[in-house]
């Protein structure tokens, strides 16, 4: 353990790089553990590790919940009840009364009269505090009760002290409490005692973390002023000066860091570099019967220029749903099958890779390429034969589902990776499938788009190619919601669209507390709509309980025109393509959340005909579920809808960002876009000039950057 931690250290000293500069004995002070803080202490220090508050530096951002102005200063003659305000007086006399309840009081006096202070518990802390003399400054609200009085204010001692007030007199944080935060005693006041004495502390040192360049370019605080300003502030604005400037520094590392990780991946992993497939691309491009859009071309650019160089790709390509990225990926494969290496497509659900496997058969129809749809519903000895030729290398292109990383399945000559609806994924799933090659290629696809400078931050370092265009033709989908009173308006209209030669689906929400009752649902509403409903039509039921074979035979037949209407729950989520199918019907709308709902709705509006999405719901929706509502009848931009998502459920939540292994950010905001891209920029401008930060102007940087993160950084060059 010591060795390995010796040697740790000793990696991330490497270089020219020596702590003997000014500011590194204030860079030690910031990054110093909280223990060495008067009055925390090693098993305080314990629970603020548990809330990854472990140096110096993160209390400092810790920021305020809120603020209370407590700067308003007023003679005892002048109060008011119901107000509150800050009163200075002397303590007259102290002690405890009994009456019903026991009770702590001191009385205080000023020129202009007298004021009780009363207390009902905290006697522990209390008893033993004041001496008759003492001048309190104290902040409550004002009550009358035989005389005026404040309960519980807060207050303190400023006689025989030459210490600014924290409690009183001034705008005071407020952090953010937890009940075990309150158990070690750091609620806000004791919180608002440590910082102001690591604040006194770090304004003697003069410490800074942001290069004097950036500052100015900026227009930020220096970094003690800003703590300063964020957690004693002069006043609103101030907080929002100070805040703008820790906001940016956490932007900007984190982007170093992405950058640093970035750079390195660029510069020295080995990969295959695979030229565009000129002659499988251009036979496929003749086949297709269609053009590429012009976002198609653009990506297919960027993705080709990308697999040409000797390091692995590592693209993401979002593109809102229906927007065309089969062809996209199909393309991409075509690149490393004409080199001479297999491929890989992973797909979240079976019905989805049995639909790539078939979307893919029809468009390279006359190829002389091996595809096959590798699932679990393929078992037995037809399982066998197929490992066998995936490992011989006899198959070149694969689609499957997350069978496709068991340890079972070998590649021969695995060259890219593609994952569909990636968001579905861990990292560490993609991270088992790439190491089934030798450095592959890997392009990961969503349909969440979510800006470029966002989605880059939050996907690590996934560089993003985003196609922002629709195939030609494409109708908007017409969305409203559905009373329950016009409902059998609905099923008239859907039975015209049926009578047409139009399919439909209906989707039932499937969520796993109420699995079964859902499925149920399900299966009532088709019985019901086969006997009574839509009696002359051909229905069929899909649901994620069946086994494969059967639900790719519903697949097949809906494609085929044989099925009329699907009932079917969430399994249809993502990827089917039946341009044909021209109405959606989902049930229960309020229990999705937007981006699902976008996605359902992305099954339709796919081919000529005029497309409807009709949303139910028959119990009252929540407010957020009825925000969500009113969101999807009023766009079909997904770009659009994922902000909305944001807005509602933040950032973090939809990327799963976590799970990205982004550190967690405690100032800054990833929706605010111009911070970030202006964070990013500076970051990897620096980057591309001095990737080791080795130069003497960035030892600061470099220095910042292993301190605060020093472990995550450890398989990038710098540390
Ligand atoms: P998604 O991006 O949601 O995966 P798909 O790749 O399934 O979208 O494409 C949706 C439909 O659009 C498919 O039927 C596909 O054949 C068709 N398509 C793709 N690109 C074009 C294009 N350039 N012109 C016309 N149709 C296209
Ligand atoms: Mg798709």
């Amino acid at each position: 353990m010591t060795v390995v931690l010796i040697a740790f250290i000793i990696s991330i000293m490497t270089g020219d790089y020596s702590i003997s500069d000014t500011h590194s004995e204030a860079l030690k002070f910031l990054f110093s553990d909280v223990r060495y803080l008067k009055g925390i202490g090693p098993s305080k220090a314990k629970v603020l590790r548990e809330y990854n508050l472990n140096s110096i530096l993160d209390l400092f951002f810790y920021v305020p919940r809120k603020y209370l102005d407590h700067s308003k200063i007023a003679p005892i003659s002048q109060l008011v009840e119901g107000e509150t305000v800050t009163i200075i007086g002397e303590v007259t006399s102290y002690g405890f009364t009994y009456g019903r309840k026991r009770r702590y009081i001191v009385n205080i006096k000023d020129q202009t009269g007298h004021l009780e202070l009363v207390w009902f518990s905290g006697y522990k802390y209390l008893d033993g505090l004041f001496e008759e003399g003492d001048v309190l400054s104290v902040t409550g609200k004002v009550g009358f009760y035989d005389g005026y009085q404040i309960t519980h204010p807060e207050f303190e001692i400023i006689s025989g002290s030459d210490d600014q007030p924290i409690h009183t007199q001034r705008i005071i944080p407020v952090y953010p409490e937890t009940a075990i935060l309150r158990k070690i005693k750091l609620h806000s006041r004791g919180l608002r005692r440590v910082i102001k004495q690591a604040l006194d502390q770090l304004k003697n040192i003069h410490c800074e973390t942001l290069p004097k360049e950036l500052r100015q370019k900026f227009g930020l605080l220096g970094l003690g002023e800003a703590i300063a300003q964020v957690h004693f502030p002069d006043s609103p604005e101030a907080v929002e000066r100070g805040h703008n400037r820790l906001a940016f520094e956490e932007l900007f590392y984190l982007e170093l860091l992405l950058a640093a990780r970035h750079q390195k991946r660029v510069a020295q992993e080995p990969g295959i570099s695979f030229p565009p497939p000129k002659r499988l691309g251009r036979k496929l491009l003749d086949n297709l019967n269609f053009e590429l859009t012009g976002a198609q071309k653009k990506v297919l650019n960027e993705i080709y220029a990308d697999m040409e160089k000797p390091h692995p790709m590592n693209r993401l390509l979002q593109g809102d749903v229906g927007c065309g990225k089969t062809v996209v990926a199909l393309l991409t494969m075509l690149g490393a099958v004409e080199a001479g290496y297999q491929a890989a497509l992973m797909a979240p659900t079976e019905v989805l890779a049995e639909q790539h496997g078939f979307s893919l058969a029809k468009m390279l129809d006359g190829f002389d390429i091996n595809v096959v749809v590798f699932t679990g519903s393929v078992t037995g000895k037809k399982r066998q034969a197929l490992l066998d030729k995936i490992a011989s290398g006899e198959i070149n292109i694969v689609i499957g589902t997350h069978t496709l990383i068991q340890a079972k399945v070998e590649f021969a000559k695995l060259g890219l990776i593609v994952v569909d609806e990636q968001h579905k994924f861990g990292v560490a799933q993609r991270g088992i499938l790439k190491k089934k090659g030798l450095y592959p290629d890997t392009l990961v696809m969503t349909a969440t788009p979510i800006p470029r400078t966002l989605a880059m931050t939050a996907y690590g370092d996934l560089d993003v190619s985003i196609i922002n265009q629709m195939p030609p033709g494409r109708i908007p989908i017409k969305t409203s919601f559905v009373p329950i009173e016009k409902q059998d308006k609905m099923n008239e209209f859907i039975a015209e669209q049926v009578g047409a030669g139009r399919q439909v689906y209906i989707v039932y929400p499937l969520v796993e507390e109420s699995e079964k009752i859902d499925l149920k649902a399900a299966k009532e509403s088709y019985e019901a709509f086969k006997a009574d409903i839509f009696p002359d039509m051909n229905l069929a039921l899909l649901h994620g309980r069946m086994k494969g074979i059967e639900k790719n035979k519903v697949m097949v037949n809906f494609k085929a025109g044989k099925i009329d209407i699907i009932i079917a729950t969430i399994v249809i989520e993502v990827g089917l393509d039946v341009p044909n199918a021209n109405v959606m019907v989902i049930e229960h709308a309020e229990r999705f959340g937007l981006s699902q709902l976008h996605q359902l709705r992305g099954r339709i509006g796919r081919g000529t005909h005029q497309s409807y999405c009709f949303l139910l719901s028959d119990s009252k929706p929540t407010k957020e579920a009825e925000a969500r509502i009113a969101t999807l009848c009023g766009t079909n931009d997904g770009f659009k809808i994922a902000e909305a998502d944001m807005a509602i459920r933040g950032p973090g939540e939809i990327m799963g960002t976590r799970q990205h292994g982004l550190p967690e950010l405690k100032v800054a905001n990833l929706m605010d876009a111009e911070m970030l891209s202006l964070a990013r920029q500076s970051a990897f401008e620096i980057i591309s000039t001095d990737e080791l930060l080795m130069k003497s102007d960035n030892r600061l940087l470099r220095e910042v950057l292993i301190n605060k993160y020093g472990k995550k950084i450890k398989y990038s060059k710098i540390a």
